[in-house]
């Protein structure tokens, strides 16, 4: 048995997949066929050829179903044939049933009669077929060796149509790519290479000037924050997202033809899955949401021109922008995580760099029609692709920072959060905690983190900390209000210092916070959660604790104006009241443990179980508990509830909430 087709198809895809100028997260594919014997010692012609949805960057083999070939060229005589039939009968070739869904374009792949075959969207190719003269550019560029076919959606018309082309030596595909192929591995990749470099040269040749110098001048920091803003409450009335800016697209978005670089629609029609057939063009902070509103307005409008269109059983898509050219700025795309919103970026480079340059170089970009572009954009083979992605989390696209992040409650916050799909910032002194516990976040599939290593009692550093989440992710929605010290001392003992130290770390830098976020939250215009992290000793004080239990009282207090005050706003604002949360917690360094075990008379190593007994379930409370409550309170879930306080303390009669 040999499979040296399949090793070298996989390495050439590789090396593909590795050009983002000739195939972008999934676009393209490619074949080998050979003879192979199967499990049953019969030998046969195969086909290898790779999945749908496959990324060939970083593809293995089994990316890369292989299929009987015979019966893949029967199919050539029928007439005419469905998607869902073409992909049944294309599912009963497979070797292996349970391999991945081959390509749509297999049989493209398989009714032409080459050992290796390419298909890349070049963005150089697309630059020759994307305007009214595509075909002539076309033959001029690539001479009469290469076929030009107008658009035709994937499937089996166009599977035929190419299958009559083997006499060339490549076929160009308007608004879509290029197909070439090759008896040897390396010559097909070389063949692919050299077209494309062809084509890149002609149209630089053709340039006929380069790309006027910016216009605009860099939109200053704190314009670029209300413009985020903005952005991010105008597009989140369909839901959450995190926003993130891309200077690649700084010349495309700063050009005097913006608007005709973007009416170009995508360069190959597989990118508006990710990033819709069009994006949007945002003046300032000022027209942001105008700007949105009547994005939202046409695209809805499309949709309703084309309903007769729509498949059975689909509905309109999110009609919100997935790309904003922003001049002064570049691109700010959105997705449920900024690697989301990286992915849009990286192909929203490539499709309007390329509408750029057929504007450089022969006129007026031109988009599918409308009908064309409806048919892909509500194409349920393309749609498929979206479903091999797992569902939305419950915080995904949604922004928290969390204050004291690197240990204790505050870390279990973070990570639950994280866990649950956030984007977080976590917020401390401790820098060092701060990287273990985003390491920790990274390790277990969280989104990457902001960290903010500072003192959140000065309130520089907190506006710091709020204009730099907005400047990362786009926006705000949620902040737990959880840095804290234990200070002990009766009334007769404590010292100003010792008093001060209370209010600024537990009470002033709470209040700080909430000033901060709750002017963001109303300029950004989708309300928004704050969640105080108080204590059970805020209703059930301690003696010898009270400068402790008077900061934590006062948060509360402070709790309940932020509810009355940012109800109007959709702003939600309610505490949880933990009791004796030990694990991993700093709050019981530094001699705490030992005092508070002396006020009960007790010896330090017993406080926990001492805790536990005093409360009415007679349980510990872990940092997991508390975490849940947070969560809770952040979530729509608690919709309908504000100015509130959860006890997270194993029951204290006497701190029940009053
Ligand atoms: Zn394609």
């Amino acid at each position: 048995m040999t499979d040296s087709a399949l090793i070298e198809l996989v390495e050439r895809s590789n090396r593909i997949g590795e050009d983002p100028s000739l195939v972008v997260y999934g676009g393209g594919n490619t074949s080998a066929k050979e003879t192979f014997v199967d499990h049953l010692g019969r030998a046969q012609q195969v086909m290898w050829v790779k999945g749908s949805g496959a990324d060939m960057r970083g593809s293995v083999a089994s990316d890369y179903p292989g299929l009987r070939l015979a019966e893949l060229i029967a199919l050539r005589d029928r007439g005419e044939m469905s998607d869902e039939e073409m992909t049944d009968l294309v599912t009963r070739a497979l070797l292996d049933p349970a391999s991945r869904r081959p390509s749509i374009e297999t049989l493209l792949h398989a009714f032409l009669p080459f050992r290796h075959i390419d298909h890349v969207h070049a963005d150089a190719i697309c630059a020759l077929t994307n305007h009214a003269e595509g075909r002539t550019v076309t033959l001029a560029a690539l001479g009469e060796g290469f076929a030009y076919v107008d658009w035709l959606r994937p499937g089996f018309e166009l599977s035929k149509v190419v299958g009559e082309l083997s006499e060339y030596e490549g076929v160009v595909l308007a608004h879509h790519g290029l197909v070439t192929w090759a008896e040897e591995s390396d010559a097909c990749y070389q063949r692919t290479i050299d077209v494309v470099e062809r084509a890149r040269e002609f149209v630089a040749a053709n340039r006929i000037a380069p790309g006027p110098p910016p216009r605009h001048e860099d939109i200053p920091e704190d314009e670029l924050r209300r413009l985020l803003l903005n952005l991010r409450g105008a597009i989140g009335q369909t839901g959450h997202r995190v926003l993130r800016v891309d200077s690649r697209l700084r010349q495309v978005a700063d050009h005097p033809q913006v608007e005709e670089i973007v009416a170009g629609g995508v360069s190959s029609a597989d990118h508006m899955l990710r990033i819709k057939p069009r994006s949007v063009v945002v003046g300032s902070a000022a027209s942001a949401r105008v700007d949105v509103d009547e994005y939202r307005d046409e695209y809805l409008a499309y949709v309703e021109r084309c309903a007769d269109r729509m498949p059975e059983g689909y509905s309109v898509h999110d009609p919100m922008p997935r790309v904003a050219l922003v001049p002064g700025v570049g691109a700010i795309t959105s997705g449920g995580t900024l690697r989301d919103a990286e992915i849009a970026a990286d192909i929203a480079a490539h499709t309007h760099e390329v509408a750029r340059t057929v504007l450089e170089s022969f006129g007026s970009p031109e988009p599918l029609s409308e009908a064309d572009t409806f048919d892909f954009d509500y194409w349920p083979m393309e749609l498929y692709k979206l479903t091999l992605k797992p569902p939305p989390a419950e915080f995904s696209g949604r922004i928290v920072i969390v204050t004291g992040a690197a240990s204790g409650i505050g870390r279990g916050i973070s990570l639950e959060l994280a866990a649950r799909g956030a984007s977080v910032v976590l917020a401390d002194l401790d820098a060092s905690g701060l990287d273990e516990v985003g390491d920790q976040i990274v390790r277990a599939g969280g989104a990457e983190p902001l960290t903010m290593a500072g003192d959140q009692s000065d309130s520089a550093v907190v506006d710091a900390t709020v204009h730099r989440t907005i400047r990362h992710f786009g926006g705000l929605d949620g902040v737990v209000l959880n840095a804290g010290v234990g200070v002990t001392g009766t009334l007769t003992e404590l010292t100003d210092e010792q008093w001060q130290t209370a209010m600024n770390v537990n009470l002033t830098s709470a209040f700080a916070l909430t000033r901060a976020s709750m002017q963001v939250m109303q300029e950004q215009g989708l309300g928004g959660a704050l969640v105080y992290v108080a204590s059970k000793n805020a209703f059930g004080p301690g003696a010898g604790f009270g400068a402790y239990s008077v900061s934590k009282a006062g948060m509360v207090q402070l709790m309940r104006i932020a509810a009355l005050e940012g109800g109007k706003h959709g702003i939600r604002s309610n505490a949880v009241n933990p009791d004796a949360v030990f694990d991993n917690s700093k709050l019981w360094d530094g001699g705490l443990r030992e005092e508070r075990a002396a006020a009960h008379g007790i010896a330090p190593e017993e406080l926990e179980d001492f805790y536990a007994s005093r409360n009415i379930l007679g349980r510990r409370v872990a940092t997991a508990d508390v975490a849940q409550s947070v969560a809770f309170l952040l979530s729509d879930r608690s919709s309908r509830t504000t100015g509130s306080v959860l006890a997270v303390d194993g029951g204290v009669a006497g701190a029940f909430p009053r």
